[in-house]
């Protein structure tokens, strides 16, 4: 392994836990599809090329208490024994619920240990399910333990990384993770969303974090539908700035895909194009801060048919490649009115987070 070494980290026993419902109930769309079938269209298209990969190791109960209150992961234990149960608003457990859990969370905790060492500097962990919804205290929205914010924790322990930015691109709000580090001045959070009432949290980008941390936490909500053109200046004009401020020491991936166009529950308007657009801006930024890496980890995306694409893109941008021509580059109208609207959001985004930066 060197430097430029890129990891992926792929999960052992991705088929154990399984939601009690079947297709097309949403539960039933966070499945082992969505590991098995991405996997196999990586293999097939030589995308695993070059890179590196390991099985995600398991982690322990402990590790999950560096960021959950002892009550929820005792519920997680509890409800696993007894193999069925809910534990928050779409959050269902198995009887396979626990072990799955802490081997998605083995795996972003790797995927963080990799990025930050000497011999890597992207890692991908593909794993589920997904963390960012999970709250000190409350799994929902599928997410049971906060693996990206773990994973984050757990390097903040390590004196060699003080700082660390998160960036959320799943179509939703990560409220689990604004909510773990609202407080925490070493941490900062960007999210990009669909702005949505009825999701978990608000998401308002007026939400700026509290105390020190006042400015380390933004919020870039985007209408219902918007394209691959709005995204990648909400990229441009917010999300690098902003990180080019803070600095970090290492950037944290929470890597949706539910922003797809064909995803059945996000309702954002994006395609692989614009996945591969920010695994290219991040490289760029690592190598420009003399960042230590990144590291991604799967949260939404629910799809399994895209998924490959998107994760195929990601790993090209990471490794420098061309803008890859993949099958679900479709044209599409944008949409002059949510353009606008858009233009007019980011806007004011920037004008709100400048006086942070
Ligand atoms: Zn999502």
């Amino acid at each position: 392994m060197s430097r430029d070494t890129i990891t992926l980290i792929e999960q052992s026993g991705c088929d154990q836990h399984v939601a009690p419902f079947t297709k097309p109930h949403m539960e039933g769309f966070e499945n082992p599809d969505r590991i098995t079938m991405t996997l196999q269209y990586l293999e097939e298209n030589n995308a695993l090329d070059g890179i590196l990969k390991f099985k995600t190791p398991i982690a322990n109960c402990e590790e999950a208490l560096l960021v959950h209150s002892p009550y929820l992961v005792h519920s997680v234990e509890i409800m696993s024994e007894l193999g069925s149960g809910q534990l928050g608003e779409s959050a269902y457990a198995s009887e396979n619920l626990l072990s799955t859990a802490l081997h998605a969370l083995g795996g972003a905790m790797f995927a963080a240990e990799l990025a930050a060492s000497d011999s890597c500097r992207h890692s991908f962990a593909l794993v589920r399910p997904p963390g960012h919804h999970a709250t000190t205290s409350s799994s929902m929205g599928l997410c049971f333990f906060n693996n990206v914010a773990v994973a984050t924790r757990k390097l903040l322990k390590d004196e060699e990384v003080k700082k660390v930015t998160i960036l959320d691109i799943d179509d939703h709000f990560g409220n689990g993770t604004a909510e773990i580090f609202y407080d925490d001045p070493s941490v900062q959070f960007i999210s990009i969303h669909e702005y949505n009432h009825d999701s978990f949290g608000l998401g308002h980008f007026r939400e700026l974090g509290q105390g020190e941390a006042k400015g380390t936490n933004i919020n870039v909500p985007l209408y219902e539908e918007s394209p691959d053109a709005s995204y990648q200046t909400a990229f441009t004009k917010v999300v690098k700035p902003a990180i080019e401020s803070f600095n970090p020491d290492i950037i944290a991936v929470s890597a949706g895909y539910d922003a797809h166009f064909t995803d059945p529950i996000g309702d954002l308007n994006i395609d692989s194009r614009t996945y591969w657009f920010i695994a290219n801006e991040i490289e760029r930024l690592v190598s420009s801060l003399s960042m230590k890496g990144s590291f991604w980890v799967l949260e939404g995306g629910y799809n399994p048919l895209v998924l490959g694409p998107c994760v195929q893109a990601t790993l090209d941008g990471l490794q420098k490649r061309p803008l890859p021509q993949l099958a679900d580059q479709e044209e599409r109208d944008d949409d002059d009115t949510i353009l606008r609207a858009n233009t007019n959001v980011i806007n004011k985004i920037v004008k709100t987070v400048s006086p942070f930066l």
